[in-house]
């Protein structure tokens, strides 16, 4: 049993505004949005980030995908969105436990990164 963050938050232990789940994945909206979407999609198993997967992990990887379209559209982000995972140090990464940003609304997100 892991005590991280979002591992506590797909316990239930911490609260969150789930938007989908299933057996493998868990979405919920991110507690500061920078769009007007802004949705985590998180393994329900702990892995640490995408420096950090196994052979074992690629169904829970396929479903986070696979799972992005329908939550984008269902929140409201109909005419496409951003998917983000950042990794690591280098790659920005906050929370110690895989998730992909999945970020839009009504108006372009605008430029991939600043520059
Ligand atoms: P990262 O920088 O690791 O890719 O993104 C971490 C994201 O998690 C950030 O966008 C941050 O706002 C979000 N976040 C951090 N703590 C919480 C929390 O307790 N609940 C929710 N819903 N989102 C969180
Ligand atoms: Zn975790």
């Amino acid at each position: 049993m892991h005590d991280c963050l979002f591992c506590r938050i797909a316990r239930g232990e911490i609260p969150a505004a789930r938007v989908y789940e299933d057996e493998l994945v868990l979405a919920f909206k991110d507690i500061q949005p920078q769009r007007p979407v802004h949705v985590l999609v998180i393994p329900r198993k702990h892995i640490t980030s995408l420096a950090h997967v196994g052979p074992d992990d690629e169904a829970v990887l396929g479903r986070m995908l696979a799972v992005a379209g329908q939550i984008a559209v269902d929140q409201g982000s109909t005419d496409g969105f951003r998917s983000i995972i950042n990794t690591g140090r280098v790659g920005g990464q906050e929370v110690m436990h895989v998730h992909m940003h999945v970020v839009g609304g009504p108006d372009p997100v605008g430029p991939m990164l600043k520059r």
